[in-house]
């Protein structure tokens, strides 16, 4: 990797450089090459956009990648037309990441700046006319005929015109077939236009024009002249009441906002009238989306093994670039965050702080605000595009020095970062599935802070097994916190052997006794309760009990999941959806059933086992907008629910005090996974969803449903020895060679056609059968599931030898080869979709 870049490359301008190399949004997994005209050569930096031709019709606009002074061997380079940033939007350590990424996840550079770009700022375009700058009307051997001399008369006067304009010029609709004919002529050009798509907050205003304030007697005035008029007196009151104008004359040139003023039900007629009778006046500010806070809390002292922890990590610093920091659930791991974060922002250094998805709404955010105030930016996947440009806009004007963010907040433009803090580093959530780059945030994060020369500090209480291997290998420092803050104890486990209970008729509703108990008693004593049910092949789904008949989705192979509260059948892969029929479509049977057992019938279960309880449901159906999350656990916070039932979502580093006892509905359902990484998934959603319960002075009760107690992975969770746990796992990871002994590459082959895709797949994998490099290739296999959106997909799955050569070889021989196989008609619609490291 570092032979990509030498440190000239880092800091180069255009002066004495011949070339630029520009990455394109285009899918063609290189950069091009433009020549740099002399005049432009003082403007050229690396990062900044630039606008080129591409092809022979096309205008395109772009990022400097790179500037050299190497002539193009198999083409002539044409020059770039404009440079549109004096200071370049990119830097050129964001580059060297772009340029990183593509390589190792083996995508296009120009979708990698895709996927960092906020959409905000990206460049769009809406296609626009110009005079091609080489063609002159008099030598042209092209004759013209009467529409096409009036396009090239209007861009005599006009430098370029829209398709809008040119409908206009010519008075007719299609005109597309005369500038297709006159780009064929050689004398236009059609480029699409560059727009900033970002638009600043703007706020109405509304305060008291000033002259009223200018002597005692005119408010006076203004109060008898609206006697009778109570409209309009109401929204002067609310505004002296809001705005305290009489005391402090000042605070009415920044007033108050209209919605403010208006909040309280008065009417905006009225307001208009007092507008248009010279009492209020409006206008205008451009207001930041993302709200300033100061400080408001100190960091807290460090218990006496959270102060060692930090020094250790610190020591540990000095000879390693990463460092795992391995604290069990409820260890305090945030508070030693903070005091590292202090020190790097002290020094003057930017901090990146990555958390799962979820977990940004919650708590640690919060405690992270009440610390750093508005030096700590917020980059939330579920912002708007004009508030991550804030963000982004923030970070470039050192507004934040410091970021909490998704796996995306990678991309933001630091430039002098001194610490990548990774949470919970081994959530699968950091792995981006679709659309590529599909990069894995923990794994670039690493790379990013080398690039800046930074530390990574990686936490979690159940390591990934690609960092504790790493650890374990001395490649990255270690620093355990085996005890939790203060006097809270490790909780209890409970296996309840739902089988047993079965037998002994105690199984009511899916519970075992011993849960019900537990929750009982945790409803008596006023403590709360946390139901967890795995996501993953727990969809209900309704069947006919007299046929079979279950719904499918008419696109994928999959059946449909049954969604109660809509009453609704629905694909969880293309979003298809149906009404619930009330009798089976196949044999007219009213005898429809519900099976498996999503959250809303464990709700509904425990609804009635426990009818005095409140309970909630978190899960994907009840967040899924901006605030749904939030609120739940508001609620849940402030004691207004006694259970909580959820997914993946309730495993996330909650902390709530009151939770006593944690159900894990069925644990089993979590183990069976035909996937590798099965256990140690397990093994880490088990103890994630525990480490919920008794995080203060009561002890935490766990109760693992199974009907198979005698499952190994059980026992080791118990224990909470994840060593032990590893060791074991990591001698069948490296005899059956799976990460982290090997580099993992998926291929899926794609196509509308069975027969087609098999046909593609099978071809692809020869070909990589025959790349002369260390491998072992897997596969084709019909994908476990065999449709998606009536895309018939196989999976190959290559294993690569760990050497970084390896990866560079494969790569280019499997460009060639899908290369090749996409020029054949046959498949010329099949998609190849890469994904190294899937997981
Ligand atoms: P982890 O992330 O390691 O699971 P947390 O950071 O959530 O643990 O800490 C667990 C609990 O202990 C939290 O409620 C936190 O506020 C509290 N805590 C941790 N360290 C301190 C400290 N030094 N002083 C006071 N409270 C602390
Ligand atoms: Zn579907
Ligand atoms: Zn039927």
């Amino acid at each position: 990797m570092e032979s990509l870049f030498s440190d000239q490359d880092l800091y180069p301008s255009g002066s004495g450089n011949n070339f630029a190399d520009i990455i394109l949004p285009v899918p063609i997994p290189r950069m091009f090459t433009y020549s740099i005209p002399h005049s432009m050569q003082p403007e050229i930096n690396l990062g900044a956009r630039v606008i080129v031709q591409f092809g022979k019709k096309k205008v395109l606009t772009g990022i400097i990648g790179k500037v050299h002074n190497k002539p193009p061997q198999a083409y002539q380079a044409k020059p770039i037309l404009e440079v549109l940033d004096d200071t370049p939007s990119v830097n050129p350590l964001q580059i060297r990441f772009w340029v990183w990424m593509a390589e190792y996840y083996f995508c296009h550079i120009g979708e990698v700046m895709h996927a960092a770009l906020p959409s905000g700022l990206r460049l769009s375009s809406e296609s626009k006319v110009q005079l091609n700058p080489n063609y002159d009307r008099e030598t042209s051997k092209y004759p013209l005929d009467d529409r096409e001399i009036m396009i090239l008369d209007a861009l005599d006067s006009k430098p370029e015109l829209s398709y809008d304009d040119c409908e206009k010029v010519l008075s007719i609709k299609s005109i597309h077939p005369i500038l297709k004919s006159l780009v064929k002529k050689e004398a236009i050009l059609i480029f699409e236009k560059v727009q900033e798509k970002y638009t600043p907050k703007v706020e109405t205003r509304i305060r008291l024009m000033p002259e009223l304030l200018a002597s005692k007697n005119a408010l006076q005035e203004v109060f008898e002249a609206l006697a009778g008029k109570a409209k309009q007196e109401s929204i002067l009151l609310k505004y002296l009441r809001d705005v305290p104008v009489l005391q402090r004359p000042k605070a009415n040139s920044t007033g108050l906002d209209k919605a403010t003023l208006l909040e309280e039900g008065d009417s905006e007629s009225s307001l208009k009238t007092l507008i248009k009778n010279g009492i209020f006046e409006s206008f205008k500010v451009v207001v930041n989306r993302l709200a300033e806070e100061e400080p408001e809390s100190e960091p807290a002292v460090l218990s006496t093994s959270q102060q060692a922890a930090f020094e250790e990590i610190k020591h540990q610093f000095e000879s390693k670039q990463s460092v795992l920091l391995h604290g069990v659930t409820g260890s305090g791991k945030t508070e030693i965050y903070i005091q590292m974060i202090r020190e790097v922002l002290d020094s003057g250094s930017q901090v990146l702080l990555l958390l799962p998805e979820i977990a940004l709404t919650t708590q640690i955010v919060t405690r992270l605000k009440k610390v750093f105030g508005s030096q700590m930016g917020v980059y939330h996947s579920k912002y708007s595009d004009n508030e991550r440009v804030e963000v982004w806009n923030g970070v470039l004007s050192g507004r934040f020095s410091f970021v909490v963010g998704v796996r995306s907040s990678i991309f933001l433009p630091f430039d002098s970062l001194g610490l990548i803090i990774v949470d919970e580093e081994h959530e699968s959530s950091y792995k981006q599935f679709d659309p590529a780059p599909r990069f894995q945030a923990r794994d670039s994060a690493i790379m990013l802070a080398y690039f800046h020369q930074a530390r990574t500090l990686l936490g979690s209480a159940t390591p990934s097994f690609e960092s504790y291997f790493n650890a374990s290998q001395g490649k990255f420092g270690y620093v355990e916190l085996t005890h939790r803050f203060g006097d809270a104890s490790m909780p209890q486990f409970h296996l309840a052997d739902m089988a047993a209970d079965k037998r002994k008729n105690l199984l009511k509703l899916d519970t075992t006794r011993i849960l019900r108990e537990r929750i009982q008693d945790a409803l008596a004593k006023q403590e709360q309760v946390l139901i967890f049910q795995n996501r993953r092949g727990y969809s209900p789904y309704v069947q006919c009990e007299d046929c079979g008949w279950t719904g499918q989705c008419v696109q994928c192979d999959v059946s449909l999941t049954y969604h109660q509260f809509s009453e609704e059948l629905r694909c969880h892969y293309c979003g298809y959806k149906e009404k619930t029929p009330s009798s089976c479509p196949a044999c007219g049977s009213t005898q429809l059933t519900t099976m498996g057992m999503g959250t809303e019938r464990i709700e509904e279960s425990l609804g009635l086992l426990f009818p005095e309880a409140r309970i909630g449901r978190m899960d994907l159906d009840t967040t899924r907008n901006k605030h749904g999350y939030q609120r739940l656990l508001d609620e849940f916070g402030s004691g207004n629910l006694d259970i909580l039932v959820g997914t993946q979502m309730i495993t996330k580093g909650l902390d709530f005090g009151r939770v006593t006892v944690v159900g894990i509905w069925d644990g089993d359902r979590i183990l069976n996974f035909p996937d590798f990484r099965a256990g140690e998934r397990a093994y880490q959603q088990i103890t994630q969803v525990a480490g919920r319960a008794g995080r203060r002075e009561a002890q935490g009760q766990v109760i693992v449903q199974t009907r198979d107690p005698e499952t190994q992975i059980y026992a080791q969770v118990i224990k909470g020895d994840y060593f032990e746990f590893f060791n074991q796992e990591i001698h069948d990871r490296k005899k059956f060679y799976y990460p982290p002994f090997v580099k993992l590459v998926k291929i899926t082959t794609r196509h509308t056609d069975y027969k087609v895709a098999e046909k593609a797949a099978l071809n692809l994998h020869h070909g990589m059968a025959e790349i002369p490099i260390k491998k072992i290739v897997l596969g084709p296999e019909k994908g476990i599931i065999a449709r998606i959106k009536n895309q018939y997909q196989f999976e190959s799955l290559i294993k690569l030898d760990r050497s970084s050569n390896t990866g560079v070889i494969f790569k280019e021989n499997l460009w060639k080869i899908t290369e090749e196989l996409k020029s054949r008609p046959e498949f010329r619609s099949v998609r190849f979709v890469v994904d190294v490291d899937p997981s």
